[in-house]
């Protein structure tokens, strides 16, 4: 097994409190991402992701989404507190697609250490980029950063 293997579950939240999480598998990977969506969803440079498999987050609170793309049936599902507005969790909508947390809310963030940045083509100019990188999405289903992280 990975070297990765971290202590679960992991906990975090919203900035108010209100909506709380429980990731209960081994996350997938841990990247950034670079982008303008990214930016623009995190009022920041990039955000930041940690996939997990769908089945193993447990959200506990009141919760709000959005979808950027409403009529596409695979939509990513944004997930935010209704009350103060934190963006939580990215849900897919495919048959096997997982979540990523927005790490930035997680309880415990002194471990995180992004093993690759995607859609380097947007960041901007005084980031640092290590690890693996990507122009736009990776076309490898995420294989090579899923790989990556479970050799960190
Ligand atoms: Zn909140
Ligand atoms: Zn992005």
């Amino acid at each position: 097994m990975s070297s990765t293997e971290l202590n679960l579950p992991l906990t975090g939240g919203c900035q108010c409190g209100q909506l709380r999480y429980r990731v209960t598998v081994q996350p997938l990977t841990l990247y950034c991402c670079h982008c303008t969506e990214c930016q623009g969803q995190s009022s920041s440079a990039f955000g930041m992701s940690l996939r997990v498999p769908a089945d193993g987050v447990q959200l506990e609170g009141r919760t709000a989404s959005y979808h950027r793309d409403a009529e596409n049936p695979l939509a990513v599902e944004g997930v935010f507190c209704p009350d103060c507005g934190t963006r939580v969790i990215h849900r897919g909508r495919g048959a096997d697609s997982g979540s990523s947390i927005k790490a930035g809310t997680l309880d415990d963030k002194s471990w995180l250490k992004p093993v690759g940045h995607i859609w380097t083509s947007s960041a901007q100019p005084w980031v640092k980029l290590d690890g693996l990188l990507y122009d736009k999405q990776p076309d490898d289903s995420y294989a090579a950063l899923i790989a990556a992280f479970s050799r960190s």
